[in-house]
């Protein structure tokens, strides 16, 4: 197997979106959908942790994608959204295990039943993962580079750890986590690689903030370390707990890429990775994974024994370009009825009998399982479906309290019983919300509208 070319490592990144180009699908809606918030929000975020350890998320309902990122279809695709500026690191972990996304503080979930593709959401076993040829040819060029190479080559680790494969390949890089943030220098970097590999001219500052800078994760301790303890915020490997980081990479003190990840209870979940072209030869999408791979086995080791998995975000069949993040194994995809994790392989097969969505779980039956037949039309994708709520919780989630504000600036908090004797449609987005987010999620939250 040949390793990946710029072009492939750059798809990668296409596991979100591509965030600030003009022509983005994503960009226009979060554009349009944008609360105005351009601040970095770290401080912000931090101090409303010490008050409050509440989520706030508005929903903004179903929403429509003017054009698809992965196939570049222009119909279009619908996808149900929220926005939020405070996200506990736990419930974002519980909306990703449901099939949610974040993209800056917009969350998003897709509508299977009207998108061009299928976007299924796949977890790697981090710490079984065992690297291929294709892999370690990557790391020889990394050993093997004029550019990396200090005094003579680094000795073949061939047969030890992963981690000590991957961390050590080369003397004069350098790594540093921080708190996802802006600088002039990352935006420098991430402006050359949109115009080189994206084709984007027109990448601002503004949306770069937006989209890689901004999170709505507030930083907290990881339940439980290893030692039975909570870590230190000074861990040096995790200095503000887990949240949204950024992973620079640095040679001979130059930056030369960043992956935008986020560090959850039971993950690392990669947001994004952008890169100097100029360093395109080190195959940095390629090899950026296995550094992330290697870090949640750090993070397993060393912080809290409940990460071991890797994200890579959506997994979609219908894009060529996509199918390397199934190369990673073991994975598992996530089944949009039960929420149960799937191994690939039981998955790929069922895939390829219904491109255009399909869940997994065999023992579910007669649910609008796949689209491509006239026989059975999805109305819905399951994960939204009402239908999937029993009439128990239909009532209860007719009783969860939602914010609303009015125009003049006054807010109220009210049932959304209440609210849809007022509001057209209320009911369809609080069950929508429900269904998706489960009820048990949508109660520990503070909500609006
Ligand atoms: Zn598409």
């Amino acid at each position: 197997m040949s390793s990946p070319s710029p072009s492939q490592n750059s798809e990668r990144l296409h596991s979100s979106h591509s965030p600030t180009s003009s022509k983005s699908s994503s960009s226009e809606e979060s554009d349009r959908l944008s609360s105005g918030s351009d601040a970095d929000g770290l401080d912000e975020r931090a101090r409303q942790n010490d008050k409050s350890n509440k989520s706030r998320v508005q929903i903004l309902g179903m929403q429509r994608r003017s054009k698809c990122g992965y196939c570049g279809t222009r119909s279009g695709s619908r996808f149900f959204a929220a926005r939020s500026q405070m996200l506990t690191c736990a419930d974002y972990q519980a909306l990703i295990d449901r099939g949610w996304r974040r993209s800056g503080t917009l969350l998003y979930l897709t509508d299977h039943s009207d998108s061009c593709c299928a976007y299924y959401t796949i977890r790697t076993h981090a710490l079984l993962v065992e690297l291929h040829a294709s892999e370690k040819k990557v790391l020889r060029k990394w050993r093997k580079s004029q550019l990396l190479r200090d005094c003579g080559m680094r000795p073949n680790n061939s047969g030890v750890s992963l981690e000590d494969q991957v961390l050590t390949v080369a003397d004069r890089l350098q790594m540093r986590l921080e708190p996802a943030g802006f600088s002039e220098e990352k935006y420098l970097v991430f402006e050359k690689y949109q115009r080189a590999i994206h084709g984007d001219l027109d990448s601002t500052r503004s949306g770069f903030r937006r989209f890689l800078c901004t999170s709505p994760l507030l930083f907290e301790q990881p339940k439980a370390d290893v030692h039975g303890e909570d870590v230190s915020l000074s861990d040096p490997l995790l200095p503000n707990g887990l949240g949204s980081y950024h992973q620079c990479y640095y040679i001979d003190g130059r930056l030369v890429a960043v992956g935008v990840i986020d560090i959850l209870p039971r993950c690392v979940s990669s947001v994004y990775l952008f890169y100097d072209p100029d360093f395109s030869d080190l195959s940095l999408g390629t090899y950026s994974a296995m550094r992330e791979i290697a870090l949640v086995r750090e993070l397993h080791r060393k912080v809290s024994s409940q990460i071991e998995y890797y994200y890579m975000g959506y997994f979609v069949p219908s894009c060529p370009k996509m199918t390397y993040k199934a190369r990673w194994r073991p994975a598992d995809l996530l089944d949009l009825i039960t929420f149960a994790w799937i191994p690939i392989d039981r998955c790929l097969e069922r895939i390829r009998q219904h491109p255009a969505f399909c869940t997994f779980d065999p023992s579910i039956d007669g649910r609008g399982l796949v689209r491509d037949t006239e026989q059975n039309v999805l109305k819905l994708t399951p994960a939204l479906d009402p239908g999937l709520l029993s009439e128990e919780e239909r009532v209860e989630a007719m009783l969860l309290e939602f914010e609303i504000r009015l125009e003049g600036g006054n807010a109220f908090r009210l049932p959304a019983a209440s609210l849809a004797r007022v509001l057209e449609g209320i009911e369809q987005e609080v069950f929508h919300t429900c269904a998706s987010m489960s009820l048990s999620l949508a109660r520990r939250m503070e909500l609006s509208f």
